[in-house]
């Protein structure tokens, strides 16, 4: 087996055996990263550090005194600030920003002794479904479509570069952020693990700020106990971020393999919507068959707010990015463009260079629906309807230990196909925001290729504070789903 095949799990047992050297398995990344650079996954490649890191992995691995995550190779999307790295959101306007401060999360995975490939693809400021929004170009999909082999499927957005770069195994394991549902969609369409925690469980502290009541941080990998692990070291309270939880953090890969006997799984009468195609509802019938099988007990629940889910999101979501996004004026930092005239030109000049044409859409929407005499009508009435929908949880949640759904209505289709009609982009999003706009925990796990061998998967969704839960669950559905398809191998690999 190729170490890029290997899992986390695997790749620490090996280099404990010392069976290959942490460089040895950096290098074998960057070499991979090298060879699929077509796919677009990274907008900054930074494999001098990884080897560094990985070099001093080694010396830990021959003292015997080892870290938890000692020299395995992440990607970072290039929305969470790396000291002396480039960080640019794909977006031009940040397009030469170097932060001189490091991301709480992966300051902590580098303090467990994991290393940093490069800064991962992203649709621009996290405003996408698809990455095809990103200034540095869409990302590619590793995986092909075998009706159309010529084809280029899109990976999912946000975190497109993230979850594309996982399962084309670039890297062993990445963050990502997910405000809407920017980790759970792309990991559902390029057939890999992601998680979403609880608002609040990991530190937004040196990520760029999109929307801040929605953004989570989370991670992706190729299984659910690998996943569990990163996010170990992903999530902790932290000073700098007063909406960062004081809460514990389990050892969440405890939670894999226990039994899930009696669990009661909630099933939304909601989310079986019109249009859904059939392969999307068979694959959660399946879900649904694996679970009982596993000794779960299957109840319908209802969450009716769900129909007002994606209009208060699109809402709250713009309205939230126009004022976040007010600081890229260049004044202090980032692109400035200043051709005389007065300071109000050089704002304006700036930031219609600056931002591409969907951050520009939010800005004008966002900016909209907080305006006087329209604040009221659009954003209050949103914050209401997202208390619903939170209401509409807690009481579901009063029946049931977890929810099961479908992760996005379509497998990845094709690049192009949807990037000219916005409302249509905005419908991916349909069984994620929910989970955002509730603030709870949310896991997308790899089931099955479709007819045309493109991936789907099935998505968690917990209790606040329950991640332990998904991850038992996510486990069970992984052992009967027994996903392993690879995109350069087929089905048996
Ligand atoms: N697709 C959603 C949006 O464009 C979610 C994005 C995200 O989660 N970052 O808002």
């Amino acid at each position: 087996m190729s170490l890029t095949d290997l899992t986390i799990k695997g790749a620490l047992e090996g280099l404990k055996k010392k069976e290959f050297t942490a460089v040895e398995l950096n290098q074998a990344h960057i070499d991979a990263m090298a060879k699929h650079k077509d796919l677009n996954c990274y907008i900054t490649e930074t494999a001098g550090h990884a080897l560094t890191q990985a070099a001093e992995s080694d010396k830990r691995y021959a003292s015997g005194n080892t870290l938890k995550l000692d020299g395995i190779p992440l990607g970072i999307k290039d929305i969470y600030c790396t000291k002396g790295i480039r960080t640019t959101v794909a977006s031009r306007i940040l397009e030469n920003f170097v932060p001189t401060y490091e991301s709480t999360v992966t300051s902590q995975l580098f303090a467990a002794g994991a290393t940093c490939l490069g800064k991962l693809n992203l649709d621009e400021f996290a405003m996408g479904c698809s990455n095809e929004t990103s200034y540095f170009g869409n990302v590619i999909s590793p995986w092909k479509s075998k009706s159309e082999p010529n084809k280029q499927l899109v990976p999912g957005g946000s975190s497109g570069g993230s979850a594309a770069a996982v399962a084309a195994r670039l890297c062993m394991g990445a963050t990502g952020t997910d405000t809407g549902g920017s980790i759970r969609q792309p990991a559902a369409l390029t057939g890999i693990v992601g998680m979403k925690p609880t608002y609040g469980r990991c530190s937004r502290w040196g990520i760029v700020a999109f929307a801040s009541s929605l953004d989570q941080a989370g991670m992706f990998a190729r299984t659910v106990e690998d996943t569990a692990l990163l996010m170990n070291h992903a999530c902790g309270h932290d000073e700098k971020d007063s909406t960062s939880s004081p809460r514990e953090v389990p050892d969440f890969t405890q939670s894999v393999g226990q039994s899930i006997k009696g669990l009661k799984v909630g099933i939304p009468d909601e989310y079986r919507i019109d249009g859904l195609p059939e392969e999307i509802t068979a694959e959660w019938d399946k879900g649904i068959e694996w679970l009982k099988s596993e000794g779960a007990e299957i109840v319908r629940i209802s969450l009716p707010h769900t129909k007002y889910a994606l209009p208060t999101y699109y809402i709250i979501n713009p309205a939230e990015a126009s004022s976040n996004l007010a600081r890229y004026d260049g004044v202090r930092y980032g692109l400035r463009v200043d051709e005389g005239g007065n300071l109000n030109d050089m704002y304006e000049k700036t930031r219609a260079a600056g931002f591409g044409p969907e951050v520009r859409r939010r800005i004008m929407v966002g900016t909209y629906a907080l305006s006087a005499g329209y604040y009221d009508a659009y954003y209050v009435k949103a914050q209401k309807t997202r208390r619903l929908i939170l209401q509409d949880f807690e009481k579901a949640y009063e029946k049931c230990d977890f929810i099961l759904t479908p992760p996005a209505p379509s497998a990845a289709f094709g690049i192009g196909e949807q990037i000219d009609d916005p409302i249509q982009m905005y419908l991916n999003d349909v069984f994620t925001v929910t989970v955002n706009l509730a603030g709870l925990p949310g896991l997308t796990v790899p089931t099955s290729l479709n007819s045309d061998g493109r991936p789907l998967g099935l998505q968690l969704i917990g209790r606040s504070f329950d991640e332990e839960t998904l991850f038992r669950a996510g486990a069970a559905i992984e052992k009967c789903a027994n996903f392993k398809a690879h995109p350069f191998k087929g089905d048996a690999a």
